[in-house]
């Protein structure tokens, strides 16, 4: 169980906003009892930091039915800065992107008919997200409709999200929905969230 990750993205806090943002979330989730301010680099395998915050006494009030009692959960962590996100076992493209203006769909990678990316379909997304992640501004013209859309506005289907923070729960078993409701009220941003392995 230790490898597995479920993740919870916040795709509106700007670069700015997720240091301040993560600091009081931690603050929050210590109160709840759901972590505690001890750090461990156990069983975390986020792609920025290499440790996270110890579950707390009442981890098991943010998950689904009764946890077991034998369950340990690993440490939570917390990535702050502008970054690409990606679920399952991490591709490093997005299947598709949807212009938000047209609502033309450009299909990177050609599922079940091929597992890799079409690497002309990707460049630009490639490139827009390359400045976004350094200068927190990057776009990619829609080769349909040819409107010029910040990479934050793309839809980029599930499994692979832009935020500048993100809460990796290593180990833990499937989160509650009145736990993310919860933390998305707490957070006041739209979510998304991942899971997969290591
Ligand atoms: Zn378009």
């Amino acid at each position: 169980m230790g490898d597995y990750f479920e993740r919870i993205v916040d795709v509106e806090a700007t670069g700015e906003e997720a240091g301040p943002l993560a600091e009081r979330m931690v603050d929050w989730l210590v109160s709840e009892g759901l972590i505690t301010r001890e750090m461990s680099g156990e069983g975390v395998y986020s792609t920025t930091v290499d440790e996270g915050y110890e579950p707390g006494r009442d981890w098991a009030r943010a998950v689904q039915g009764s946890a077991e009692t034998w369950w340990q959960p690993g440490p939570v962590a917390v990535l702050v800065g502008r970054e690409y996100h990606v679920g399952g076992q991490g591709q490093d493209e997005a299947a598709s992107a949807t212009c938000p203006r047209c609502d033309a769909k450009t299909v990177i990678i050609d599922y079940p008919e091929k597992f890799e990316a079409d690497e002309e379909a990707w460049r630009p997304f490639r490139e827009g997200i390359a400045a976004w992640t350094e200068t927190g501004e990057g776009s990619v013209a829609c080769p349909v409709c040819g409107a010029s859309v910040p990479v934050t506005e793309w839809r980029f289907g599930s499994g692979f999200a832009l935020g500048a923070l993100a809460f990796d729960f290593w180990g833990w078993p499937p989160l509650s929905d009145s736990f993310l409701a919860e933390f998305r009220r707490e957070l006041g941003h739209r979510t998304e969230e991942h899971s997969g392995k290591f």
